[in-house]
C-alpha cells in the first residue's frame, strides 16, 4: 500500500489503518514497515484508505515479538495481530462518562461566592450542600469539580437540593470521560519481612540473575513464593522498570490482586479474559501513555500488551497447562513466550511452582535456568499428611456406600466440629460422566463428537463437554429398549448431592466450570469460603491452583485413578501435579493438614511419591520414560491436525500429507492417526505427529511443512480440509 501525501505525517510504524483487500473488502491493518521506494515489478499499489489511530498503537518490541511468535508457533503474523490487538475493539471503543458538578462561570470569583452564601442563609440544606462542594471537590485546571454521585454521597444530600442550586444558576453539571479501570482507595502497606528461608531464596535468585536470565523457584506449597515475588517486584520498580506477573487462570487473580494491591496500589493493572473490551482498550492505552502501569497482573494474553521497559517477568504456577492456548492460532505457550519477551526487553524471568513442569525442571538441571529451592512452609508448618485409602478393597467389603470412604467421613466430622474447613477434589463436572445400558452396554454419545455424554442432574440433561450441546435424558436404551440406564462414575454434582445428605447443617458449595461462568460468581464462591461462610468446598482442578485458604485442615482426593488413566505421555506428570497441589491447600498456616487420597492402587509408585511429597522421584521416573520413548524434553513435538466433514476425505488427505512429509523427515513422522477423540463438532480429525530434534530450528521445519503443503495442494480435496499446526502441544 502507498501512503497518500496528506497522511504522511500521521503514518508511522504501528499506526492502525484501513485498507482495501481483494475486490470489495476493507480491513484494519497495522503499519509494520515503511519504505521510501516501492518494490520493483509491483503494479497496482493501493492507497491506505484511512488512518484509524492518532499515533502508533504499538511499542517497537511488540512487532519483533509477534514475528518470533508466528515463526515459532507456525502461524501468520496476521493471526497474532488478530488475536492480540483490540483493533475492532478500538473502533468500537467509547469512553465512559460520568456526571460532574462545578460552579457556574458567574460564580467563579470569591466575592460572588461569599455573596451566594449570604443569600443561602435561609436555605440551610442548600447551604450545607454548597459547603460540602467546597470541602470535597478537587481543583482541576483552574476550577473545582466533583462527581455528582460523590457529592451527594458525601454530603448526605438529596438530588432535589442539588437541582435547586442548579436552577438558581450557582452550580452546573456536565459529562466527563472517566476511567473504567478501578482505582485502589485502601492504605498502602510496607512489604512483609521475609523469613530466613525466603530471604535466602531471594538472595539466591538475585545471585542467579547475574549469570542467567531465567530462574526456576521450586518452593513447596505455602512456602511464601508470592512474598518473594513482592520483594523482587519492589526492587524492579525501584530501578524504574516494569513487571509482568502471569497467572494461569482467572480463578486466582482476585486473591493475588488483593494481596498485591496492599503493597502496590494503583501502580498495578489487571488484565484477564473477563474484563470487557472497553477496559481492555483502556489498559492498552494506559500502557502506551506516559503514566503507564508499572505492574501488570494477568493471564496468558498479557504477554501481548505494549510494555515499554520490562525488567521482570514472573510466571506463577509455571507448570499449569492452561498457559498453552489451544484455539485459535496463535497456539502459543505463555510461559515460553514470556521468556522470549523478557529476553527481548533484557528482562529476567522467575518461574515459580511447587511442582515444576518436567521441561522447566530439566532446563534447571542442565543449567540453562537457575534453580532455587524452598523446602519449608512459612512458619515451618509441616507439609500435610497424605493418607491413602484403598477404595477397591472397601468396595469389595461393601463399605463404600457413598463416594466417600468411612475414614474420609470421620475426618470430615472431626474437622468441621473443630470449626475447620474441608476441600473435596473431583476432576469431573456434572453428575455422572457416563450412562450405560446394563444389558447391552449401549452409551449415549454426542451426535457431533466422538464422546460419551455427561449426565447433569441439575439441568436434567445430558451434555457434551466438547461442543456444549445438550440432549434430553433417554427414557430407554436405544439399542435394546431396556428402560433403565445406569450411571457410571461420578462428578462434582454427585459429590455435592451426597455430601449435603451427610452434612445437612453445613453450608456446602461447588466450584467448577458450570457455576463460575462469570467472574463475579467465581469470586463470590472464593470469598464465601475465605470468610468461613462455607464449610465444605467441592471442586475440579480449579481449586488446585495456588489458592490460599487459612482454615482448610482437610483435603479429600476422591478418585485418584481417574487422574492417572489418560492415554497421554503427560498423564502421570499432570496427575502428580494436581494431587500435590490440591494436597497443598491443606494446613497452610499454623497447623499441619491432612489429605485423604482415595485410590484403588495405593501401592502405585506415583501414589507413593505423592504420599512422600516426593516430586523429584516423579520427575526422575518420568524422565526415564521420556528418554526411552523419545518425548519432550528430549525432542519437540508438533501436531499437524487435519479436519474435514467427510471421514474418507480427511483420511486420504492426511495419509498423503504424512507420506510426503516422511520423504523429508523420515521416521520423525508418525501417523496420520485417528486420535482418541476423532470426531469433534461434526469434523473428523486425523493427526500427524512430528518429533523433531531440539537443536533443529523451527525455520527449517516450517520450510519443510510449507513446501510439502504446496505439493499436497495438487490433491483435489485439499482445499476443503482444515490444516492446523500445534507446536509443543500439551
Ligand atoms: P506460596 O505462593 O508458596 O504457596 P504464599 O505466598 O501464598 O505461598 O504464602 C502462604 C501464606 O503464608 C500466605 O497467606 C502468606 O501471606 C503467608 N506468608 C508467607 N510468607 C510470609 C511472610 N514473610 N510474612 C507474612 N506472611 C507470610
Ligand atoms: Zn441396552
Ligand atoms: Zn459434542
Amino acid at each position: 500500500y502507498f501512503v497518500p501525501p496528506e497522511m504522511e505525517a500521521q503514518i508511522v510504524q504501528g499506526t492502525l489503518v484501513n485498507v482495501s483487500f481483494g475486490k470489495n473488502s476493507h480491513y484494519s491493518g497495522i503499519v509494520s514497515n515503511i519504505r521510501d521506494n516501492p518494490p520493483e515489478n509491483l503494479q497496482n499499489i493501493k492507497p491506505v484508505l484511512t488512518v484509524e489511530s492518532e499515533r502508533s498503537i504499538l511499542r517497537p518490541t511488540q512487532l519483533r515479538f509477534w514475528e518470533w511468535l508466528s515463526g515459532y508457533y507456525l502461524c501468520s503474523v496476521g493471526e497474532v495481530f488478530k488475536a492480540v490487538v483490540p483493533a475492532g475493539r478500538m473502533e468500537a471503543y467509547s469512553p465512559k462518562t460520568e456526571l460532574f458538578v462545578r460552579l457556574s462561570p458567574s460564580y467563579s470569583s470569591m466575592d460572588a461566592v461569599n455573596e451566594v452564601f449570604e443569600y443561602l442563609k435561609k436555605s440551610p440544606k442548600q447551604e450545607h450542600l454548597l459547603l460540602s462542594f467546597f470541602q470535597f471537590s478537587r481543583i482541576v485546571g483552574n476550577s473545582r469539580e466533583i462527581s455528582r454521585k460523590e457529592l451527594l454521597d458525601r454530603s448526605f444530600s438529596s438530588a432535589s437540593i442539588l437541582t435547586s442550586l442548579i436552577k438558581k444558576g450557582i452550580l452546573e453539571t456536565y459529562e466527563k470521560p472517566v476511567s473504567r479501570l478501578q482505582s485502589y482507595s485502601g492504605e498502602i502497606r510496607l512489604l512483609n519481612r521475609l523469613n530466613s528461608f525466603q530471604q535466602h531464596a531471594y538472595n539466591e535468585i538475585v545471585e542467579c540473575f547475574k549469570e542467567k536470565s531465567v530462574c526456576l523457584l521450586h518452593g513447596v506449597t505455602a512456602s511464601g513464593k508470592t512474598e518473594i515475588y513482592t520483594h523482587l517486584i519492589d526492587e524492579t520498580l525501584k530501578s524504574g522498570l516494569q513487571v509482568l506477573y502471569l497467572l494461569p487462570e482467572i480463578a486466582l487473580t482476585a486473591q493475588i490482586t488483593d494481596r498485591l494491591k496492599l503493597f502496590f496500589g494503583d501502580r498495578m493493572g489487571i488484565y484477564h479474559s473477563k474484563i470487557n473490551n472497553h477496559e481492555r482498550v483502556e489498559i492498552w492505552n494506559n500502557l502506551l501513555s506516559d503514566n503507564a502501569y508499572e505492574i501488570i497482573l494477568g493471564v496468558r494474553s498479557s504477554v501481548f500488551l505494549p510494555f515499554e521497559r520490562l525488567g521482570l517477568v514472573i510466571v506463577d504456577e509455571e507448570h499449569e497447562p492452561s498457559y498453552k492456548q489451544q484455539d485459535p492460532a496463535p497456539r502459543y505457550h505463555a510461559r515460553n513466550a514470556a521468556i522470549m519477551l523478557a529476553n527481548m526487553h533484557g528482562a529476567k524471568t522467575v518461574l515459580g511452582s511447587a511442582t515444576p513442569s518436567i521441561e522447566s525442571f530439566y532446563n534447571a538441571q542442565t543449567g540453562k535456568y537457575g534453580y532455587v529451592k524452598i523446602e519449608k512452609r512459612f512458619e515451618e508448618t509441616e507439609l500435610p499428611i497424605v493418607i491413602p485409602v484403598n477404595t477397591k478393597e472397601l468396595k469389595r467389603k461393601k463399605k463404600m456406600k457413598t463416594v466417600f470412604s468411612p475414614l474420609l467421613i470421620e475426618k470430615m466430622q472431626t474437622a468441621l466440629q473443630a470449626g475447620e474447613q474441608v476441600l473435596l477434589f473431583q476432576n469431573r463436572r456434572g453428575f455422572a460422566p457416563l450412562m450405560s445400558c446394563p444389558i447391552c452396554e449401549w452409551t449415549p454419545r454426542c451426535r457431533f463428537c466422538d464422546v460419551s455424554l455427561t449426565y447433569h442432574k441439575n439441568l436434567s440433561r445430558l451434555t457434551c463437554h466438547y461442543c456444549g450441546r445438550t440432549y434430553h435424558l433417554p427414557s430407554e436404551c436405544h439399542e435394546c429398549g431396556n428402560n433403565e440406564l445406569k450411571q457410571i462414575g461420578f462428578g462434582t454434582e454427585k459429590v455435592e448431592e451426597e455430601i449435603t445428605e451427610l452434612f445437612p447443617d453445613i453450608p456446602i458449595e461447588r466450584m467448577d466450570a458450570d457455576n463460575t461462568r462469570t467472574k463475579k460468581s467465581l469470586e463470590d464462591i472464593i470469598d464465601r469460603f475465605e470468610t468461613g461462610e462455607t464449610g465444605i468446598l467441592i471442586g475440579t482442578q480449579m481449586i488446585s491452583k495456588g489458592l490460599d485458604f487459612e482454615k482448610v485442615s482437610l483435603v479429600g482426593i476422591l478418585n485418584a485413578d481417574a487422574l492417572m488413566n489418560f492415554p497421554d505421555f503427560r498423564a502421570y506428570e499432570r496427575a502428580a501435579q494436581l494431587m500435590l497441589q490440591v494436597a497443598g491447600r491443606a494446613g497452610r498456616r499454623k497447623k499441619q493438614g491432612e489429605v485423604i487420597l482415595q485410590t484403588s492402587h495405593p501401592d502405585h509408585p506415583l501414589i507413593q511419591s505423592v504420599i512422600q511429597h516426593d516430586y523429584e522421584t516423579v520427575y526422575n521416573m518420568q524422565m526415564e520414560e521420556r528418554q526411552l520413548f523419545n518425548y519432550p524434553p528430549f525432542c519437540r513435538i508438533i501436531h499437524v491436525n487435519i479436519r474435514h466433514k467427510n471421514e474418507d476425505i480427511v483420511h486420504k488427505i492426511a495419509d498423503i500429507y504424512a507420506d510426503l512429509l516422511r520423504e523429508k523427515l523420515g521416521n520423525r513422522v508418525t501417523g496420520a492417526n485417528k486420535p482418541a477423540i476423532g470426531h469433534i463438532q461434526n469434523l473428523h480429525l486425523r493427526r500427524i505427529t512430528l518429533k523433531i530434534e531440539i537443536q533443529v530450528s523451527m525455520n527449517t521445519v516450517r520450510t519443510i511443512l510449507e513446501e510439502t503443503k504446496i505439493r499436497l495442494s495438487a490433491q483435489p480435496d485439499y482445499k476443503s480440509c482444515i490444516i492446523q499446526y500445534d507446536v509443543d502441544p500439551v
